[in-house]
């Protein structure tokens, strides 16, 4: 079969030149020549040959200098060069090696070995052009060029995937639509050089602020769409969404020009909106066309019923952003009780909302939105202040010492200045260390992260050292390893009130009860029984020697002048029996 390769063969003799075309004659390569060093660069940028053969040994530019300058372009960078040296020229081939020859050969040439030789680097060097050429029609046909994301064709593919995995794992998946407000205009008034350079910065934009695992694509001009998988759609939805809508509206600035856009998101959820890729992002689009209708910098979900829940939940989390500055937080506290002596020697602080429209939300509806907004930082601190303030009233008050204990959730973990955080609000308070104890919970302990792990292992370490307490809350739930908790800092483990509430009836949960409280115990980890509400339960764990319990039976949650009366009482010895709550 004829070879089309095209080789360039540079040498200053007439001689040498005529002796390698005669003997590649009958191979039927395109050969070009070059009689210097100039030439042969000027050749190869021109032709971009498959083979160069390089005479070492050339007046003005010499072999050496021409590879060098080869390597350094990065269209040349890669082509095949066989040096030509003298005989056995150790000197000049080690040389070669270093400015980046591919192969050596000497002359005068053997035929049968420049014919080799020749073949097997064309040969290599065709199949690399076949696999780049091939890859790049591939990258074409799902890509966009202009900023380098998945394009129409491979969003629709990758939609069809998630679709079928969704469906295998009952998940939820949005599709998400998005358009550049009055886009065309700026194109129009700045250029397209301008518009092009928005569109290359908004790719980029949209890359950074979505979760891993988002496919972020550009279907045309200015219209872009995510595919966006979660187990709690709205909520994670409209979260994203917002994020999106913030980072796209921070001003661009191009040859020192500021300029603000925004743009129009509508968002259709699989199965409800469509459980296909065309009707889902026909759907978002509708949806999309709806917000552009309703104003600049909006969002719409495709069905009036997400749109209602995404506006409660906004509602929540603007009334919770001022809930701090408003004054409307307050702890309350719930008793821990010693059952060997029948005393308080310890008390949870619970959040609560005092809404004055909303009433009292409970924190299960708005510690999730806190946490997913990061408003859970500053909630923290002001529930870690409180609580030690509190703490620390009560002993100065003459009170017995009892332990507060505080619920931290993984987001607060996650931040750095958590430490800082805890060393300062001590220092404000002046409580001693030693009474206070941080709840987290089992998936916190169960990071997968190894960084993450390590660095909140030893944050865990020091919190240990400085006296804090830590506690498992709700065990039982999670999946801890027994290697965890041997690993983890820990002080006591707190049983899941799920357990607790069948513990007499259901076996299971009995013998789940009974071994936590083993288990721990054989960890040296003390334990405590939440949601006690009767007296069967109590019997129960006293019988299997729970040492704390924690629930109805004894108290709920209550403010904090409530709770300084139950411990007054709490100062009068009582038998363990008898004693009231
Ligand atoms: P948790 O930490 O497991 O708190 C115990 C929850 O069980 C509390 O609900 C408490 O009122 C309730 N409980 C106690 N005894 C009984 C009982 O005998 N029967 C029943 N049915 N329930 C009982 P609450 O106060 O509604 O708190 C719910 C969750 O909210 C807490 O669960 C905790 O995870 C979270 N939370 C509360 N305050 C904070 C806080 O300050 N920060 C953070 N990050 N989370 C908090
Ligand atoms: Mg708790
Ligand atoms: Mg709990």
């Amino acid at each position: 079969m004829a070879d089309k390769s095209t080789i360039l063969i540079v040498d200053d003799e007439i001689v040498s030149r005529y002796t390698v075309e005669v003997l590649l004659e009958s191979e039927g390569y395109n050969l070009v020549f070059a009689e210097n060093g100039e030439e042969a660069l000027e050749k190869a940028e021109e032709l971009v040959p498959d083979l160069m053969l390089l005479d070492v040994m050339m007046p003005g530019m010499d072999g050496f200098q021409v590879c060098q300058i080869l390597r350094a372009n990065p269209r040349l960078a890669e082509l095949p060069v066989v040096m030509v040296t003298a005989l056995d020229d150790r000197e000049s081939r080690l040389r070669g090696i270093e400015v980046g020859a591919d192969d050596f050969m000497s002359k005068p040439f053997d035929r049968a070995e420049l014919r080799a030789r020749v073949r097997t680097i064309t040969r290599l060097n065709r199949y690399r052009r076949l696999m780049e050429t091939e890859e790049h029609l591939v990258y074409l046909a799902n890509y966009d060029m202009l900023t380098r994301l998945p394009n129409r064709s491979l969003l629709i593919e990758r939609l069809r995937q998630a679709i079928g995995h969704a469906r295998r794992h009952r998940q939820g998946l949005a599709v998400i639509s998005m358009d550049l407000d009055g886009f065309q205009i700026i194109n129009d008034s700045l250029g397209h050089e301008f518009g092009d350079e928005i569109l290359r910065e908004t790719a980029l934009r949209l890359s950074q602020v979505v979760p891993i695992g988002t496919t972020v694509a550009r279907l045309s001009s200015d219209e872009f769409a995510l595919m966006y998988e979660s187990s709690s759609l709205v909520n994670d939805v409209s979260t994203l969404v917002q994020r999106i809508l913030d980072c796209i509206s921070k001003p661009f600035t191009m040859d020192q020009h500021e300029i603000v856009i925004t743009a129009c998101i509508g968002v259709s959820v699989y199965p409800s909106d469509g459980d296909e890729p065309l009707v889902l992002l026909k759907n978002a689009n509708t949806a999309m066309s709806k917000a552009k209708g309703q104003g600049q910098n909006s969002y719409k979900f495709f069905t009036e019923e997400m749109n209602a829940l995404a506006l409660k939940r906004l509602i929540l989390e603007n009334h919770l952003r001022k809930a701090i500055s408003r004054d409307e937080l307050r702890l309350l506290y719930q008793p821990q009780i010693d059952l060997n002596t029948g005393r308080i020697t310890g008390v949870e602080a619970l959040l609560r909302w005092e809404h004055p429209e909303l009433g009292l939300v409970s924190p299960d509806r708005f510690i999730p939105v806190a946490e997913e907004t990061s408003m859970i930082i500053a909630i923290g601190e002001w529930v870690l202040q409180t609580a030690c303030e509190q703490c620390k009233q009560w002993q100065q008050e003459g009170l017995p010492a009892i332990r507060v204990a505080v619920n931290v959730s993984s987001r607060q973990f996650q931040n750095s200045d958590l430490l800082s955080t805890i060393k300062r609000v001590l220092n404000d308070t002046q409580l001693t260390p030693s009474f206070l104890e941080l709840e987290l919970t089992e998936s916190m302990l169960m990071e997968e992260d190894l960084d993450k792990k390590n660095s909140s292992f030893s944050m865990f370490r020091e919190l240990q050292n400085m006296g804090i307490h830590i506690a498992v809350d709700d065990f039982g739930t999670g999946y801890s390893s027994l290697s965890y908790l041997k690993r983890f800092p820990l002080n006591t483990l707190k049983i899941d009130r799920s357990f607790i509430k069948d513990v007499c009836a259901n076996g299971d949960d009995a013998a789940i009860a009974t071994a936590i409280i083993a288990m721990a115990h054989s960890l040296q980890l003390s334990v405590v029984a939440e949601g006690v509400e009767e007296e069967m339960q109590l019997a129960f764990l006293k019988k299997h020697f729970c040492e704390t319990a924690q629930g109805f039976l004894f108290s709920r949650a209550i403010s904090a002048d409530d709770m300084r009366v139950l411990l007054e009482q709490n100062q009068q010895v009582v038998a363990p029996e008898k004693a009231s709550f």
